[in-house]
């Protein structure tokens, strides 16, 4: 009753200056000195982590299959601090290999953002294809486990308490948000990062993951021919917290809080960032 009665007060009374916000934010060296490898880098949510990690003082290597978008990402940044590193996240021997470049170029791994993953076919259980239905798998669920398997032995060896964050979905949460193939996939990454939490904890490694509601990258725009905006617009109209535009930069934020410091204790976690969707249902009609 308590908080009801305080959350009701400040919702009528509350209103920030969204300069004060601004100010409000957390200090912008949170990872000073940490080396992360980001994958999925090259584009979209992974190309905003790179410039926030960065920002934010760690050193990055940003992977991707996408070569010359990878490599105008870190030139772009402009600085030693962050480089492209080619890296198929389905073949584990590229991974290792990632991993291993990682520790000789900046001589650690603090964090994993394993992001890369695609949308994959767009069909439905009827018509689903088995080939498209593997590789969306072998993206974003075997290619995720290839660097959490990798990233974690490597700080294991080097008694690295380190962080790693998965990109899910709120298709991990509730089904009709995505394609079946993709759904099946996001699910099948939070067990992954249950289970990597539950083995890691015991060397101080945290393993969590965000998930994204709709942001208009080249996953969500590519597939049905649509401008940034329309993806935004569709994803506005659906949301349950009206007023703010999800964008790739609040992803990265809810990354670099995962990676950091700040989150010391959170581990197994799924950090949803969308507004309230997957946890709002509006059947009661008075309100
Ligand atoms: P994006 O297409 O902009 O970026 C994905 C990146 O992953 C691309 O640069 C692509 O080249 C790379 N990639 C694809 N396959 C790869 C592979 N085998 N190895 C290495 N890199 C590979 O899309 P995004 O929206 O930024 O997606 C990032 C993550 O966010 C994905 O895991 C996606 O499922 C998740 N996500 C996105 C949304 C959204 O609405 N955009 C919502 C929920 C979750």
């Amino acid at each position: 009753r308590g908080i009801a009665a305080t959350i009701k007060h400040v919702a009528v009374k509350s209103c920030i200056p969204s300069d004060r916000l601004d100010d409000m934010r957390l200090s912008t060296t949170m990872l000073e000195g940490k080396v992360a490898l980001i994958t999925g880098a090259a584009s979209g949510i992974g190309e905003e982590t790179v410039r926030l990690f960065a920002e934010n003082g760690a050193f990055v290597v940003a992977a991707d299959i996408e070569y010359e978008l990878g490599h105008q990402v870190a030139a772009s940044i402009g600085s030693d601090r962050v480089s492209y590193h080619h890296c198929d996240v389905r073949d584990e021997k590229q991974v290792e290999e990632t991993i291993n470049y990682t520790l000789e170029k900046y001589g650690s791994l603090d964090i994993l953002f394993s992001n890369a993953g695609i949308l994959g076919s767009l069909s439905g259980i009827l018509d689903l294809d088995l080939n498209q239905f593997d590789n969306t798998l072998a993206t974003n669920v075997r290619g995720v486990a290839a660097t959490v398997k990798h990233a974690a032995r490597a700080m294991v060896a080097k008694s690295i308490r380190g962080s790693i964050i998965c990109t899910a979905s709120v298709a991990a949460c509730v089904g009709g948000t995505g394609p079946s193939g993709y759904t099946t996939s996001k699910h099948a990454l939070l067990g992954l990062v249950r289970s990597a939490c539950s083995e890691l904890g015991a060397y101080g490694i945290r393993v969590n993951c965000v998930s994204p509601f709709g942001v208009a990258t080249p996953l969500a725009c590519g597939p049905f021919n649509l401008e940034p905006h329309q993806v935004e617009e569709n994803s506005s109209d659906k949301a349950n917290l009206k007023g703010v535009v999800l964008k790739a930069k609040h992803i990265a934020e809810a990354a670099l809080f995962l990676a950091s410091d700040e989150s010391l204790y959170i581990s197994g976690h799924n950090l949803v960032v969308d507004g309230g969707f997957t946890v709002v249902n509006h059947s009661f009609s008075a309100l």
